[in-house]
């Protein structure tokens, strides 16, 4: 005991971490020569390194500790510093946006360093866009024929929930960090074209047979009904489309003129359980998957799809890096479909400020030449359409 409390006068306290490891792992050989008996190594839980500096977005990590022999250590726990300040236990939260070095420490051993940032955390107004969904079929088989859409309570059912994912609303303990409000709201609009009252509000119904319509017959109904875009967010719900398709929609032109430019609109059969998901398309959002390079979207991993990945309950993907992550967008065809993230708010309040043909309250104001029946003045309708099918 004489010899090792001789070491002890000339060593730092590291060695004394080290001693402690040591005897509590009941080993009978004590050699403390190597400043670097333990490794920290530090791990983040989340794939993005990005997060809202909102107070209540988090980063979370994990730790492992090992002996020279690469052995595990338990039974010590380190202390997490951002930057020079120390943070309490594995997860990391911030009202400061900044660069943040996450790394463990145990007396002078260090970690690895994690850099992560933290955005500012952003206010916009509200914006509440009126949506008009054109409903195609027989208008005497509603009554008879069992289809989900044509109860009106399914389709509130569903303009709530989109609310609710555009509004950061959807309640559940897995967060995603970069999770935000959109401030962006969809709502029934009551009024017609001709300024009359609705009999049901936010449905047009349009007489035409049920069945599987092809692109071409989907586009040809559009054209003869498609109300002034300023006004409306065209909605159209057909009872089958050809392919297989549960839906698709068009980007929003950006900047241009309205009679030059393509115009939006959004396509689903009658299942309208893309709602949330053709929406994020109509402003502007890509697929997060079937590209692994130069991502419209920083904050969300992309994916490859593999055989799984498009069953309803495979929430966890496997990003183009290989590591694990749980998937939280409505422009993945799985996962929970529970927010949008910072950078796809981006995208989409970029469409809510400088999109043509979107009814925007900017839009709205102007003087409507579009009415129905009277698309002729439009020349193109669908700007870059994205199909959803909900297989890859
Ligand atoms: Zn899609």
């Amino acid at each position: 005991m004489d010899k090792i409390m001789d070491i002890f006068q000339i060593k730092n306290k590291i060695l004394f971490l080290f001693f402690t490891i040591v005897v509590s792992s009941c080993s009978k050989t004590i050699e403390l020569k190597s400043k670097n008996k333990i490794t920290i190594e530090l791990g983040q839980t989340s794939v993005s390194a990005l997060m809202i500096a909102d107070g209540k977005s988090r980063l979370t990590f994990e730790y492992s500790i090992f002996d020279e022999n690469n052995q595990p250590v338990k039974n010590i726990t380190p202390v997490f510093y951002a930057n020079n300040l120390k943070i309490d236990g594995l997860e990391f939260k911030t009202t400061k946006s900044g660069e943040y070095n996450i790394f463990a420490k145990i007396n002078d051993i260090k970690s690895n360093v994690i850099k992560i940032t933290a955005r500012q955390s952003i206010e916009y107004e509200v914006v509440k866009l009126p949506v008009i969904v054109h409903v195609i079929g027989d208008l005497e088989s509603y009554k008879s024929v069992s289809q989900r859409f044509y109860s009106v309570p399914f389709l509130k059912e569903k303009i709530n929930l989109t609310n609710d994912i555009l509004r950061n609303r959807v309640k559940g303990n897995l967060r995603d960090a970069n999770e935000c409000d959109t401030f962006i709201e969809l709502y029934l609009e009551e009024k017609a074209p001709d300024g009359t009252t609705l009999p049901i509000a936010g449905i047009h119904k349009i007489d035409s047979p049920l069945g599987e319509k092809s692109g071409d017959e989907v586009l040809e109904i559009i054209k003869k009904n498609f109300w002034n875009p300023n006004k409306y967010v065209n909605f159209y719900i057909f009872d089958k489309l050809k392919g297989g398709a549960a839906g698709y929609a068009g980007f929003t032109q950006i900047g241009g003129n309205i009679s030059s430019t393509p115009v939006n609109y959004i396509v689903m059969d009658k299942g309208i359980g893309p709602f949330p998901h053709e929406f994020g398309h109509y402003l502007n959002l890509n697929h997060p998957f079937s590209i692994c390079s130069e991502p419209q979207i920083k904050d969300i991993p992309l994916y490859l799809p593999t055989p799984d990945s498009n069953k309803p309950t495979f929430y966890d993907r496997i990003n183009c890096d290989g590591i694990r992550f749980t998937s939280f967008t409505p422009l993945d065809y799985g996962g929970y479909w529970q927010s949008y993230t910072y950078d796809q708010r981006k995208v989409m309040r970029n469409v809510i400020d400088n999109g043509v043909g979107i009814p925007t309250p900017k839009n709205i104001a102007k003087s409507g030449r579009i009415s129905v029946g009277e698309s002729n003045n439009i020349k193109y309708f669908g700007n870059n359409i994205i199909y959803c099918n909900g297989q890859h």
